[in-house]
């Protein structure tokens, strides 16, 4: 018996050699200097923060060098497997205008280096395998869970590194004929890589964004093929990424401790591996000390969680782009152009530790992204978002359509537009007083006017300007209505009179401007006052005054 008997045992069935498979996948044909990047979750539920600007550096870098993103779904742990996962990856990424231009759409596969999904692909990873066990690179170890648990406590008994290796690998050396003997009989086995590596030994490698990396070299046995007859994700994603043609990956820091078994191993094949870049893990402040964001206690790890509270795509990838890219930020300011295809990315500009993620900083960049939209497009994307996400706005806009528009139109399409709303939740809360069930009830929850006016004095001040108010095209016209009654109540219109000597009046013109504020809204901090007084016209102004003064 020798290796290749054996080898034809296990794969009785695969005929196909990896020169066949080079046939199959030949390199692309794509122009020089153009990276293949790929995005290639685990179907475990829903996509991460991280993913997303994994995948957006993943997409960028390929698209600014005119070359391919795919994606492909490593499906190889059934147990983690959440159904329908991989659709809602798929679904998430288009809404951020990232889906992949090549690989696997959830319903359908699209280019010609598939299956994408690595369960479809065992009879690749097969081939492979076999290979390597004819050439002695591999073999079957018969290990039990028993002899694997007292193999660590051995190991850190001794204080030694655990896993599976050296002198530790059991069965790297058993002879063939018992191997084939007890697989014959039935003998549950995986298959293992035979590991020429010494953890004593450094290695050189390189990644494009932390440079030359001295890293400790590979010596475990990793099992490359599971007695579930899956291969692991440590060996599928090299199979993969080289067949698929991939020469740049783009992916998540915590990785770069496994860079050595993947490199053992490309090597060990002889295939020629692609370029890495790891990218930074995006961290959070928790107490004033940094950790990485938690599925479990964070909901901002979850991109989900932007789409729910309606933060416009664009303006996550914007904010990521800033955390990829500090340099980005200046760019803004330059140009102020948001189009992220018109920014040179470049990994060598990649921060070097943990990004922290900073809401304040999102906000700061949800506000500039709506505040330019215009009332068309602003209307009918929150529209969209409140039909999947907020019932109340829903019935609001539903109520009259233009008004809405009119609504959110309020300082906006000019050339410094109003910034209040940093997502689609926002604006909800801020114009809900527009509709007058919902005014009313703002009411009945308590009018604050300011204390030092006197009530009987408010409520003349209300009624009279109710009847006084003039529908005017210009905001300055307007604006000598107020003036001109306030005076008449002893508000002063003149600023430096005013402070010159505030006790000779009973305020100033915002004053007066704030009790009508106050009056047909509810609240002290509105959009603009005349904006809102023209949609809501005079005889709702007069039917709000006269609540408002029931309720004094
Ligand atoms: N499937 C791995 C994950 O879930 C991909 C890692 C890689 O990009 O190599 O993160």
């Amino acid at each position: 018996m020798d290796r290749l008997d054996l080898a034809n045992l296990i794969f009785n069935d695969v005929d196909q050699s990896i020169d066949d498979l080079e046939r199959l996948y030949p390199p692309r044909s794509l122009k020089e200097g153009s990276k293949v990047t790929r995005f290639a979750p685990s179907p475990t539920g829903f996509l991460h923060l991280g993913s997303l600007f994994t995948s957006m550096v993943a997409r960028k870098v390929a698209t600014d060098s005119e070359g391919v993103f795919y994606l492909r779904l490593e499906d190889t742990d059934s147990k983690r497997e959440i159904e329908g996962s991989g659709n809602i990856v798929i679904a998430q990424l288009q809404n951020f205008n990232l889906s992949p231009m090549e690989g696997y759409f959830g319903d359908h596969e699209e280019g010609i280096y598939g299956p994408y999904k690595q369960s479809l692909r065992k009879d690749i990873y097969r081939i492979v395998i076999k290979d390597m066990l004819i050439k002695g690179l591999a073999y079957p170890c018969f290990a039990s869970e028993e002899e694997l648990n007292k193999l660590r406590e051995e190991q850190t008994k001794n204080k030694e590194i655990t896993g599976y290796y050296g002198k530790y690998a059991l069965y790297r050396d058993l002879d063939v004929d018992t191997a084939y003997k007890w697989i014959k009989e039935g003998k549950p086995y995986v298959i293992r890589f035979k590991s020429s590596g010494n953890h004593l030994n450094k290695i050189k490698c390189h990644d494009e964004i932390k440079g030359d990396l001295e890293l400790t070299q590979n010596d475990q046995d990793i099992v490359i093929l599971k007695s579930d007859g899956l291969p692991t994700y440590h060996f599928a994603h090299i199979v993969d990424d080289h067949f698929m043609r991939t020469n740049m990956v783009t992916r998540g820091e915590e990785w770069l401790s496994s860079l050595p078994i993947h490199l053992e191993i490309f090597k060990a094949l002889n295939f020629k591996a692609p370029k890495y870049a790891h990218l930074p893990v995006i961290m959070k402040l928790d107490n004033g000390t940094k950790r990485k964001l938690s599925k479990r206690k964070d909901p901002e790890a979850s991109v989900d969680y932007f789409l729910k509270e309606g933060y416009e795509p664009h303006s996550l990838l914007v904010y990521l782009m800033t955390i990829a890219n500090s340099n980005y930020e200046d760019f803004i300011v330059r140009t102020k152009d948001y189009d992220l295809d018109h920014f040179k990315f470049s990994l060598k500009n990649m921060s070097l530790d943990g990004a922290l993620f900073d809401i304040d900083k999102l906000n700061f960049y949800g506000k500039e992204i709506l505040s330019k939209m215009n009332k068309v497009e602003i209307a009918k994307k929150s529209y969209e978002w409140s039909k999947k996400y907020c019932h109340e706005l829903e019935e609001f806009i539903n109520k009259d359509y233009s008004r809405y528009e009119e609504i959110l139109n309020i300082e906006r399409e000019r050339k410094n537009p109003r910034k209040d709303y940093a997502k689609f939740s926002d604006i909800y809360p801020a114009i809900k007083f527009f509709d007058y069930d919902n005014f009313t009830k703002i009411i009945d929850e308590g009018i604050e006017f300011n204390p030092n006016i006197d009530k009987e004095i408010i409520k003349g001040f209300l009624k009279t300007y109710g009847k006084a108010y003039r529908l005017l095209e210009e905001e300055n016209l307007w604006f000598n209505d107020v003036k001109e009654l306030a005076t008449k109540y002893n508000f002063c219109s003149d600023n430096k009179l005013y402070k010159a000597d505030p006790s000779k009046y009973l305020g100033n013109i915002n004053d007066a401007c704030e009790l009508i504020r106050v009056a047909v809204s509810g609240r002290k901090v509105t959009p603009n006052l005349y904006s809102i007084l023209k949609i809501l016209g005079k005889e709702e102004l007069n039917k709000r005054i006269d609540y408002v003064i029931s309720k004094m």
